[in-house]
């Protein structure tokens, strides 16, 4: 039996994030979710111990809902960092605006939330920490410069911190899905229906391809990796790349 702890997911309403705090939530951890949209949030409130309005791109939004969160459920000791935004484009499309958009969410949100529960987790002297990001930490695609650019920053940041925290019983771990069946990819699969004239079922070929198994991932599969990085038993796995891609990469 684990400990039971609290647990932080941002981006929680939705997709990835909301299958992972399921999964903490049903291993009996207290759970808040947090994203920019409080409908979304409000919309599955009762199955989690709280919620919290917060843009993790900005350090304010992030230290507040921080606060409201730990006032009522305590401590964090798991967070997961999986909040996060994609644009598809050439790059020569990508504006200044764009690139500091990825950047702000898919780096600097997890380096905000990560310093809100930092000296508290090596005070306790335990603590998971479990990044989502993507294949796209690990090899390219193209059209998404800036997406696989910040995505392989918050991997640099996941390994540097592991070492750094090597000895204090906090791990840091990233999780990298491949295309995974939530709204990130109902939305692109959209886009390109619209720009390019092809049938829906084309559109979303050109994903599950790239996917050895010729499927989508589910959000189940992400959060199952979830679940077994935040155990007790995971204390040994720290640093690690763990990819859910169906072979995509190796
Ligand atoms: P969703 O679009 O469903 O989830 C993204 C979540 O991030 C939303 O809940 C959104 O909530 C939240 N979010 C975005 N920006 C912010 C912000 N500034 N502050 C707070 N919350 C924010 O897609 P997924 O579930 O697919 O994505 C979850 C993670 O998984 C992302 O990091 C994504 O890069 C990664 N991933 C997804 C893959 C896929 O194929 N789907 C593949 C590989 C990685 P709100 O709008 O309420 O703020």
């Amino acid at each position: 039996m684990d400990t039971p702890s609290h647990a932080v997911v941002t981006g929680g309403g939705s997709g990835i994030g909301q299958a992972v705090a399921r999964a903490l939530a049903a291993d009996g951890h207290a759970v808040t979710i947090m994203g920019r949209n409080a409908e979304r949030l409000a919309a599955c409130a009762a199955e989690f111990s709280g919620t919290a309005v917060c843009d993790v791109s900005d350090e304010e939004s992030v230290a507040r809902a921080f606060r409201a969160a730990k006032e009522a459920c305590g401590p964090v000791g798991i967070l997961i960092n999986n909040a996060g935004v994609v644009r598809t484009a050439p790059f020569q499309r990508l504006s200044a605006q764009d690139w500091e958009g990825h950047w702000r969410t898919n780096v600097l949100g997890s380096v905000h939330a990560i310093a809100q529960v930092l000296e508290e987790m090596k005070r306790r002297g335990t603590g998971r920490i479990v990044n989502i990001a993507s294949t796209a930490a690990l090899r390219p695609y193209r059209y998404v410069s800036a997406y696989v650019a910040t995505k392989h920053a918050l991997l640099g940041l996941t390994r540097a911190l592991a070492l750094e925290l090597a000895g204090s019983g906090v791990t840091v771990n990233a999780v990298c899905p491949g295309y995974t069946d939530t709204d990130m990819i109902r939305d692109a699969v959209g886009r390109l229906v619209e720009k390019t004239g092809r049938t829906p079922e084309a559109a979303l070929a050109g994903f599950t391809s790239a996917n050895p198994q010729g499927r989508l991932i589910a959000p189940d599969e992400i959060a199952e990796t979830v679940r077994w990085l935040v155990r007790d038993s995971a204390q040994s796995i720290t640093g690690q790349a763990i990819a859910v891609a169906g072979g995509e990469v190796m």
